[in-house]
């Protein structure tokens, strides 16, 4: 059902046909130079239709035809993509716009995002006859491959820096993935993977290259799509790191366009750490800084060296819309209001989406009658110690009914 045509340079536009493996141009020469892969539209206008969709199962994968991998039996049943979105009435008064609406994909399998392309990179490596696959990560990338890994019955081995948050190596373990915590850096254990991969054969997900893995990240595109259907919003709001999500919902909303399930496309409104936003000074300069050298809580988005960049730049450029930059007390507060006002469980990177709505507002970037959807890329749980920041301490209360009637008119 899949109808890929072929791959497309991002840099200088050529249909190319790589030997497998290679994940850049090989006529640019350019590590940037990553590829595209191409869809025939046509096909899919007439196959992806409303009745067609009513039938298919609740995950990513009823938007087969615009997948570059094939669902086998088991797959169908992953219960990847199609979270849910949710209205937010209490939270749109406080960002000052007239409706916002939460999509939350902290409820993916693993808790982020990152499902939705660590299903396609496990299928894919599968079905190339892979029984190994690794990557270097500590963060949302490496739990969901080992979830997937895991689903699919494959060994995954994660390497990760001694410095890896005890938390987030706890996910790994549970899924049963091999942690190999290097005596180094994260520079270190990622060439480590790279090099072991080459030596034992594994199929690697350091993927921020990988043009089929960005794939995955479009179904959140093709969904919003389809759930919002004539309602469409005005912007839609994404929180950017390595710049590879927010590009790829891009893809998902234009391609459903073209083949006519939405009349109008939304701007898109990205989101990054005050401290680290090479992404944004990209947008407003055109080239990347030289050097970040700040930094930021909310981990999952702190790349100082992002490598999808221009498919970013470029959606949000196509979109007509806008970047902003907020910082760290700004993405604390925006994690204890989407909890309080909208039920929303949001890790720091996932509130940055809503961190930066309000930035948008107050700049106005976003009018206030705007309708607004932003997507929260990750589950609060998966960092409780900056939520325990966010959120404050308990009460302690002796055990006697003066003691809880003292404690509730504080
Ligand atoms: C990875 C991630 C992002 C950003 O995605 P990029 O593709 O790196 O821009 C945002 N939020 C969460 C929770 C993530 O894990
Ligand atoms: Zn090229």
């Amino acid at each position: 059902m899949s109808l890929v045509t072929g791959l497309a340079c991002v840099v200088c536009g050529q249909r190319v046909d790589p030997p497998p493996g290679a994940m850049t141009c090989p006529a640019c020469n350019d590590p940037f130079a990553i590829l595209d892969v191409q869809y025939d539209l046509d096909a899919a206008r007439r196959t992806l239709t409303p009745t067609a969709l009513a039938t298919r199962p609740p995950n990513h994968w009823r938007y087969a035809e615009l997948l570059p991998v094939e669902p086998d039996a088991d797959a169908w049943s992953w219960p990847v993509g199609m979270t849910p979105v949710i209205d937010a009435p209490r939270l749109a008064a406080w960002a000052g716009v007239a409706r916002l609406r939460i999509k939350d994909d902290g409820r993916n399998p693993t808790a982020s995002f990152k499902d939705r392309a660590s299903s396609i990179g496990v299928l894919r490596a599968r079905q190339c006859g892979a029984t190994n696959i690794a990557c270097a990560s500590t963060g949302n990338a490496a739990s969901s491959l080992a979830g997937f890994a895991a689903m699919a019955g494959l060994t995954a081995t994660i390497f990760v820096p001694q410095t890896a948050p005890e938390p987030k190596v706890t996910q790994l373990l549970i899924y049963g993935a091999r942690v190999l915590r290097i005596r180094g850096t994260y520079a270190q254990a990622y060439d480590l993977c790279s090099a072991a991969c080459e030596r034992f054969g594994w199929y690697n997900r350091n993927c921020a290259i990988n043009a089929y893995l960005v794939e995955g990240k479009k179904t959140c595109g093709l969904e919003i799509a389809e759930q919002c259907d004539a309602d469409m919003p005005d912007w839609v709001v994404v929180s950017v790191g390595d710049g590879c999500t927010i590009a790829g919902v891009w893809k998902g909303l234009r391609q459903m366009h073209e083949i006519g399930c939405i009349d109008r496309l939304p701007r898109l409104l990205g989101v990054q750490a005050a401290g680290v936003a090479p992404v944004a000074d990209a947008f407003e300069r055109g080239t990347l800084p030289d050097r970040v050298d700040g930094t930021t809580f909310a981990e999952s988005i702190g790349v100082a060296v992002p490598r999808n960049w221009r498919k970013a730049v470029a959606a949000v450029k196509q979109s007509g819309g806008a970047f902003v930059r907020v910082s760290d007390a700004a993405i604390l507060d925006a994690m204890r209001s989407s909890g309080r006002l909208a039920g929303v469980f949001s890790e720091p990177a996932a509130a940055a989406a809503v961190a930066g709505l309000g930035e948008a507002v107050s700049m106005s970037i976003i009018a206030r009658s705007a309708s607004v959807l932003a997507v929260s890329t990750g589950s609060g749980l998966k960092d409780i110690r900056a939520a325990l920041t966010a959120a404050g301490a308990p009460i302690d209360v002796d055990p006697s009914m003066s003691a809880v009637e003292a404690a509730i008119q504080r």
